[in-house]
């Protein structure tokens, strides 16, 4: 661990970390995992061997606001058979082949009476269709329209669901990552689809790598890190914490990180918020584009996240969204369709734009007075009168430096500006704003002017 965030991240071994989110990848995608139950158990357990963190759990029947956490739903078999005892679609071969909350079942149909049951996509006849039913008791299954079109409309089909609904728990991830300052992020992601890659098991991977590396690191401020089934998990997680969440500033919500298409950036309701600004910036600092979705009330837990009686501003930052790509939902997002290799593209914007937040602290000035005297500290050239307002782009030798930069005239100019700004009100993101000038630049001048004593933090 080094003092300066910008070089810990520089010495990230990026090779090492595209290796461990391509393994976790293969590792979890099999697992059946749902709001509850063995899946997410198993997925919890995988993902506190490469991150420690903290797990948690709300009995089943729990009131949270205006709902309720559901029974636990797990399953070990599903499949239609045929006359002939062929087994025509079998939950062993996908998971996705049986609707998440599938009451259990065993009975002989007729074809008329399975139908209602069914579940396919004639406009992409090759994937098999994600459907839940985590609310109405139903039971469904979910095959390709070419294994649909293939059903004896005359036969008679087995029909066999072992799946268990018993009052148990639903398991969630909270821990977090404390900073010297109490200021919080949330870095929220789900993790209840079944086997799906972009949606959702890219965002697990993400928040867990993300987890590691801001472990490792010197922090400014704490990050509260979640992974909660999607809506009922972050509703639940928001009614237990109530007090506690009312600290999280803003943050981001992890969701379609891996996909090979175009990065996408998600509002925050705010619009302006500090995430939508350190994220906009982070775009322009690794030079890359994206497209800007507006905040909408669908998507994910950012709408929880945003309700009336929190309004934590969230921001996605995804590659190849939800509801953009042709995959989306079904069996075709899955490990041939994403790449770690994007996943640690996506992870390379989002610390940057974790790093920019970073900088973002708030100074009070020590000297607030009066303008201080720089010379006595070294900022300002001992002989006066040498600086002109015309010649202030000039490099002028100044017995401080930035980092082993000499100070130029330009940045005397701005340790004025920033001493006139740090009454405690405006943070370095908004004096850059005011400034016109890089938030990394005016952090590198305001550590200087703190270890001068002229400064101090306030967040
Ligand atoms: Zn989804």
């Amino acid at each position: 661990m080094k003092n300066n965030l910008t070089e810990d991240i520089e010495s990230i071994n990026w090779s090492e970390l595209e290796s461990l989110a391509q393994k976790s990848l293969e590792d979890l995608f099999p697992i059946c995992r749902s709001l509850t139950g063995e899946g997410v158990r198993r997925t919890l357990s995988y993902l506190q061997n490469i991150a420690p963190f903290k797990t948690k759990s709300i009995i089943s029947g729990t009131k949270c606001f205006d709902w309720e956490v559901p029974k636990e739903w797990n399953i070990s078999d599903g499949y239609i058979l045929s006359q002939t005892g062929k087994k025509i679609v079998d939950f062993q071969k996908n998971n996705l082949h049986v609707v998440s909350y599938s009451h259990p079942i065993k009975k002989i149909l007729t074809f008329d009476e399975l139908r209602p049951h069914l579940q396919t996509l004639p406009n992409l006849p090759n994937a098999i269709p994600y459907r839940t039913s985590y609310y109405k008791r139903d039971w469904g299954f979910c095959l390709t329209h070419k294994q649909f079109l293939n059903l004896n409309k005359n036969e008679k089909f087995e029909v066999v669901i072992n799946s268990k609904l018993t009052n148990g728990e639903m398991n969630y991830a909270d821990t977090v990552v404390k900073g010297k300052s109490d200021r919080e992020f949330i870095v929220s992601s789900y993790l209840c689809h079944p086997s799906m890659a972009n949606d959702n098991l890219s965002g697990v991977v993400l928040w867990i790598i993300l987890l590691k590396i801001l472990k490792s690191f010197n922090l400014n401020f704490s990050y509260r890190f979640v992974l909660v089934p999607e809506t009922i998990g972050a509703i639940a997680y928001l009614h237990k914490n109530k007090s506690k969440i009312k600290k999280v500033d803003s943050g981001f919500v992890l969701s379609c990180v891996a996909g090979p298409g175009d990065f996408a950036v998600k509002q925050s309701f705010q619009k302006n918020s500090v995430i939508d600004l350190v994220t906009a910036k982070a775009f322009i600092k690794k030079n890359q584009k994206y497209t800007l979705y507006p905040f909408d009330l669908n998507g994910s837990d950012e709408r929880q996240y945003s309700a009336p009686a929190f309004r934590i501003p969230t921001v996605t930052i995804a590659k190849d969204k939800y509801y953009e790509y042709d995959y989306y939902h079904t069996s075709l997002d899955n490990l041939d369709f994403i790449g770690a290799n994007h996943l640690i593209s996506t992870l390379k914007i989002y610390l940057q734009a974790i790093l920019l937040l970073e900088m973002n602290l708030t100074y009070i000035s020590k000297s607030a007075n009066c303008e201080p005297q720089l010379g006595k500290r070294g900022l300002y050239p001992n002989l006066g009168g040498s600086i002109k307002q015309k010649a202030a782009r000039s490099k002028v030798s100044i017995s401080a430096s930035i980092e082993n930069e000499v100070i130029t005239g330009e940045d005397l100019e701005l340790i004025k500006w920033i001493m006139f700004y740090t009454d405690g009100s405006k943070s370095l993101l908004e004096i850059s704003e005011l400034l016109n000038e890089d938030l990394e630049k005016i952090y590198k001048i305001a550590k200087l002017l703190e270890s001068k004593k002229l400064l101090e933090r306030k967040a």
